[in-house]
Order: C-alpha cells, then sequence, then structure tokens
C-alpha cells in the first residue's frame, strides 16, 4: 500500500531494519550517509536502491529537514553508485516514488537507480 508522504517516520519499517542489520540485504556501497542495495524484485538487469542513514520518510521530509552534510552525502552516494557499477555509459534512471500518487511502498527516502538494458519511456500511460 502506497504511504502518504506526510506521515511521522516509523522506525520499524524494513530499510530501518535494514539499516541497523535486523535484515539482510545485498549492499553495493555504504558509507556515513548512504547504503546501496540490490532491490530484492528488480525491475531491470540493475536495479539497485540507495537509501539515507538518517530517518526521513520521502524526498519531500529529505529535502526541507536533512541538513546540507546529509543531503551532500547522500547525493555525491547515488552518483558514486552509478559511477562505480559503470552505469554513466551507456546510462540509468533514477526514481523517488513519493506519497500516494507516486505509489511509494516503504516508508524510509529510496531512489531507486536502474540500468542495464533501454530503459524506455519514462511513463507508460
Ligand atoms: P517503492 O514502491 O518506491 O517504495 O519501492 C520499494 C522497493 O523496495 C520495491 O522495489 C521492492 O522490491 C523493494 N524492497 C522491499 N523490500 C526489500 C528488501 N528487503 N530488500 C531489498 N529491496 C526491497
Amino acid at each position: 500500500m502506497a504511504v502518504d508522504a506526510t506521515k511521522a517516520y516509523d522506525d520499524q519499517n524494513i530499510f530501518a531494519k535494514i539499516l541497523r542489520g535486523e535484515i539482510p540485504n545485498r549492499t553495493v556501497y555504504e558509507d556515513d550517509f548512504a547504503l546501496a542495495f540490490h532491490d530484492i524484485n528488480p525491475q531491470a538487469p540493475t536495479h539497485v536502491l540507495v537509501i539515507p542513514k538518517g530517518p526521513y520518510v520521502c524526498w519531500d521530509d529529505f529535502s526541507a529537514k536533512a541538513d546540507a552534510a546529509e543531503i551532500a552525502g547522500f547525493v555525491r552516494a547515488v552518483g558514486k553508485v552509478a559511477r562505480d557499477l559503470g552505469l554513466v555509459v551507456p546510462g540509468y534512471r533514477l526514481l523517488a516514488n513519493t506519497g500516494i500518487n507516486g505509489h511509494q511502498e516503504v516508508p524510509h527516502l529510496h531512489v531507486h537507480l536502474f540500468a542495464g538494458q533501454p530503459l524506455g519511456p519514462m511513463l507508460v500511460r
């Protein structure tokens, strides 16, 4: 079920449990600000999720409340993961679902990184 972007952070969400090491993940990259791991149900040959270490529900929450170091660290981590995986050429797609219409399901901010094939038009109408 999609989550309301304005709800309070729930520290029992699955990505919070991954960050605490309570649930396993296939880690691609980790630093002080971010964790990147393979999506459990990949939608492309490469489908990695990058999440901030801080407790932010979604892009709206993060962009409003995270401090400058957290924002810079997270954005740099997303770019580094893509470079380290060799995705810059021929390219990749980033997606951050937000709120009900964005169909966000896990209430901890995550950026989807898709690659490994031509990804087609942005949205299917
Ligand atoms: P979203 O709809 O943007 O909230 O996407 C949530 C994503 O999390 C989906 O692509 C799921 O396949 C993925 N996901 C859910 N649980 C796990 C998990 N334990 N490990 C890795 N990915 C997960």
